[in-house]
């Protein structure tokens, strides 16, 4: 047990207040879907590492993730860059506990592994949290993050609801110092935190814990800089803060308004005011880059105390609403959150549990009925996979989740056998060669299908593409484009594939487009002879992708949402019972099974895996017997 009283009696009460700049991660994860890229980290990045930050936060969270699914970028490969260039300043990554980087439990090989690279690739300081406040997931990361001499931050989920109180977090503040933590992080990703209780609570942490405590909050009901105010007054040793053009809203509060709050005072952290200046401005610039991912749910909006929803869910919940084209029904899924968390016992929203709960509640919302869909991670999550949140579960729910399943009691990764070796092994027969470098089986282990597009991107740069396109056509013939390809517009890479064509009628001849997965009818006006051949061509190389039938029949199995076929689980000539799983469908980063509604036998599948769907296409064709 750590001494704690005296300890804290010996820390001197007025040091400056430490600074964490969160630009590079929770910034553009909160205002920009995380979609910023290294190219434009780097020519500023000097100047950040020189600025009088503490620690400078740059990794972990959705950007690992986003850096692999969207940008096409070698998330380990940001650290180094990044090192290269800020020598000085710790770096902090963000982490999910068991969950890492992703959205599910992996084996404790995986966690260890993920953490030793890491640390070598140049992270510091690792802030820990377990979505549920279950210091049982966070364990190994703990054990792993000593052993390869990176620094613990242990974190408390801060979040508001019946089951939760400021001497709830300090208990847990004991515990996570108890643990090992070099210091410990009081995480309000919501922004709920009010500068009164926020001064009750790093009160109540100071006269506990003598390791430093840090605050995290966001600016999204406008109070952050009041709640920081508040707790510096309460003696908290380290606050998170933007640069001010990649702040507030559902960001951090920018750095210059709280090092002018402090400027003069016994806490000044004495920050080159001239170079937070040139950072901002560089910032101005660099976000307009970006403007695409901006939404209407990342500005000033106090509704966030009612809906307890964090800024990077609100921005996410808006992209995938555009990506199923209904961001209209925003405000029905905003009102649905709440009441899957109460469902769930009221986990604190943040990833994995934002994620399940925000795309349970989308799936409740869009299908017409509460848990007509229920996704993998749902289950997964009522069995009791993720841990215990502090609140009870609904049984019915949970019952119709799992069936005559009991749940788990024991620390979920217990039940996980090692995995690493296995994603070795699969990524190798994937990829058709053998794997040495750990940092990709690592990215395959994490996400599965998304390392694979990205490894096959890597593999082949668009530039290739185009070479082995354009030499492949024929010279004294029209140019034939490729019927699936990437396409960079304004920086942002596009999937295009070509589904199918149809006949030429009045304004052209309609195409059937998948971009980034999502279906178009684009009229296509030639605006040349087209010669015979060449059209040939590409009526015969699109005929063997033709739009799949329109549902028709009761037996007709369909997508709930535009997604992606993870894995077919019937083959033609099966006999299948009513409810029985037909395939699994990938949307919103989570699975759903897909059922067949009536026994039968399947006729036809007009999908295989990996294959883009769209919920008004028929995938599999269930036929009754008699
Ligand atoms: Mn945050």
């Amino acid at each position: 047990m750590a001494d704690r009283t005296k300890k804290a009696d010996l820390k001197p009460k007025q040091s400056p207040v430490q600074f964490m700049d969160t630009t590079l991660r929770d910034g553009h994860q909160s205002l920009l879907a995380t979609r910023l890229k290294l190219e434009d980290m780097l020519p500023i990045a000097e100047k950040i590492d020189q600025a009088g930050y503490a620690f400078i936060e740059m990794w972990g969270g959705a950007t690992f993730d986003s850096a692999i699914r969207y940008l096409k970028e070698d998330p380990w490969e940001r650290i180094r860059a990044l090192k290269r260039v800020m020598p000085n300043t710790p770096f902090q990554m963000l982490l999910r506990g068991q969950n890492l980087i992703g959205y599910r439990h992996y084996a404790d090989d995986v966690v260890e592994r993920f953490i030793d690279r890491a640390i070598i690739n140049g992270i510091n300081v690792i802030r820990i949290f377990d979505a549920l406040n279950d210091l049982r997931n966070l364990k190994t990361s703990f054990r792993a993050t000593m052993k390869y001499g990176g620094k613990v931050q242990g974190a408390i989920c801060y979040t508001v609801s019946r089951f939760h109180n400021n001497d709830l977090f300090v208990e847990q503040g004991k515990r996570l110092e108890d643990m090992g933590s070099d210091s410990i992080c009081v995480k309000d990703m919501a922004g709920l935190l009010s500068p009164y209780d926020a001064f009750d609570l790093i009160s109540k942490l100071k006269a506990e814990i003598s390791v430093p405590i840090h605050l995290h909050t966001h600016d999204t009901s406008a109070m952050a800089v009041a709640t920081y105010v508040k707790a510096i007054e309460a003696g908290v040793d380290v606050i998170d803060t933007a640069i001010s053009s990649m702040a507030s809203g559902t960001s951090q509060p920018p750095v210059e308004t709280l090092a002018r709050v402090l400027e003069g005072g016994p806490r000044d952290p004495k920050f080159d005011m001239d170079l937070l200046t040139e950072i901002a401005d560089y910032f101005i610039e660099v976000r307009k880059k970006y403007s695409e991912f901006e939404s209407d749910y990342t500005g000033v909006d106090p509704r966030v105390l009612t809906y307890q929803i964090p800024g990077g869910m609100t921005s996410n919940l808006a992209q995938q609403l555009s990506e199923q084209k209904a961001l209209h029904r925003m405000r029905d899924v905003l009102d649905e959150v709440p009441r899957v968390r109460e469902d769930f016992g009221f986990p604190p929203l943040v990833t994995p549990a934002s994620q399940i709960v925000g795309t349970q509640a989308t799936l409740n919302v869009l299908t017409g009925e509460r848990y007509k869909v229920i996704t993998t991670e749902t289950s997964n999550y009522l069995k009791g996979l993720y841990g215990k949140p502090s609140g009870p579960i609904n049984e019915e729910i949970q019952k119709k989740a799992i069936g005559d399943g009991v749940p788990v009691t024991v620390r979920p990764a217990d039940l996980l056998e090692p995995e690493m070796e296995k994603a070795k092994k699969d990524l190798e027969k994937e990829l058709g060669k053998e794997v040495e470098n750990i940092e990709d089986v690592l990215i395959y282990a994490l996400f599965p299908k998304v390392a694979l597009d990205f490894f096959k991107y890597k593999d082949k740069p668009v530039a290739e593409k185009n070479l082995d396109s354009a030499s492949a056509a024929e010279p004294a013939g029209p140019l034939i484009a490729p019927s699936e390809f990437n396409v960079k517009i304004h920086g942002e890479n596009f999937d295009v594939k070509v589904g199918g064509v149809g006949h030429p009628g009045e304004g052209g001849r309609p195409y059937f487009i998948y971009i980034n997965g999502q279906l178009e009818e684009v009229m296509v006006e030639s605006l040349m002879e087209v010669m015979p051949s060449a059209e040939g061509r590409i009526e015969s190389h699109a005929g063997g992708r033709s739009i799949r039938p329109k549902v028709a029949h009761d037996g007709d199995v369909t997508s709930p949402m535009p997604g992606a076929v993870v894995s077919l689980k019937v083959k033609e000539g099966e006999a299948v019972k009513a409810g029985a799983v037909v395939l699994v469908i990938e949307a919103m980063k989570m699975q759903s099974e897909v059922h067949t509604a009536i026994d039968g036998v399947v006729i036809a599948i007009h999908v295989s895996e990996g294959d883009r769907v769209n919920p008004d296409e028929v995938l599999v064709e269930v036929r009754p017997t008699s």
